[in-house]
């Protein structure tokens, strides 16, 4: 076991080898879209917002590789992946449609000392989310229930229609939710589907007693518009920590 420098001098526990994780649970989480429960002996431990690498290997040798955030908060050697099925790609397919219970692939990290969250820090929390940027945020919003934390916490997340809304059910019942949907809003919903709007974000802002941390997790296009739309509201950019998913 290594131990990595994060920023703020503080280090974590990395596995240096790559360690065997089994499915033990799978669930839909949306129609194009499956939570894995893993058990992973060995497993380091890690902090909100940290992803992991999975490895594939093919008995022909082939290998790929590919990082998913973990969505809960550390919890022993139980680690959980949500995977978006992306169109032709080779290994979330694999992920979403092939693997069964029981079934083991490789898994090394925790990897990154940035985008985390460390329930110490005092600022009030801004999560925006778009898409399966919700994963590493969720694993955020657990661990701040878990402890109880004070921190003020606001989560605005992005889907195109409610069917593509991730944990729907455990966000349904927390205050501090803002959905936005951009091709197709519920029924009854006052907001026509849109993009998320910088007046909606600065709304979501002002319900926050001070500046807040904010963490942005999602595809580089909107990451890249929702962190400019912060800083032009006036957030410290050094305040914005960003996650970038699909290609760039
Ligand atoms: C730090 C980090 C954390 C991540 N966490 C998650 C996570 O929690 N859940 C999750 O589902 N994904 C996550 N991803 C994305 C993930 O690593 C893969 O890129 C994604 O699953 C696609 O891999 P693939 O092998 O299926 O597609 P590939 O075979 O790599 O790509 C197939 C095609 O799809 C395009 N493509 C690749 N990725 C995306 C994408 N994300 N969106 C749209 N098009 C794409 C490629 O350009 C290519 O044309 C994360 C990425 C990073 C960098």
């Amino acid at each position: 076991m290594a131990r990595a420098a994060l920023r703020g001098g503080l280090s974590v526990a990395v596995a240096r080898r790559w360690l065997e994780a089994r499915v033990v649970d799978a669930r839909a989480e949306t129609p194009t879209a499956r939570t894995l429960v893993l058990d992973v002996p060995g497993w380091p431990g890690h902090l909100p917002g940290q992803h992991l690498t999975v490895r594939l290997t093919s008995p022909d040798g082939y290998s790929a590789q590919r990082s998913y955030s973990i969505a809960t908060p550390d919890s022993g050697a139980r680690v959980e992946l949500t995977v978006q099925l992306v169109p032709e790609g080779e290994v979330s397919e694999f992920l979403v449609t092939g693997v069964q219970v029981g079934d083991a692939f490789e898994v090394r990290g925790p990897v990154g000392g940035w985008f985390v969250w460390r329930a110490e820090d005092p600022a009030p929390l801004l999560l925006v989310a778009g898409g399966s940027g919700i994963v590493p945020l969720m694993a955020v919003v657990r661990e701040h229930r878990r402890l109880l934390a004070p921190q003020p916490l606001e989560l605005v997340v992005s889907v195109r229609s409610p069917e593509d809304l991730y944990y729907a059910g455990e966000l349904a019942g927390l205050p501090g939710v803002t959905v936005v949907h951009t091709r197709r809003a519920p029924e009854g919903s006052g907001r026509p589907p849109a993009r998320l709007s910088a007046p909606e974000l600065a709304a979501v802002v002002a319900r926050l007693p001070e500046q807040p941390r904010a963490y942005v997790c999602g595809p580089t296009g909107f990451v890249e518009a929702v962190a400019d739309a912060l800083v032009a509201l006036g957030l410290d950019p050094a305040e914005v920590r960003t996650e970038r998913f699909g290609p760039s």
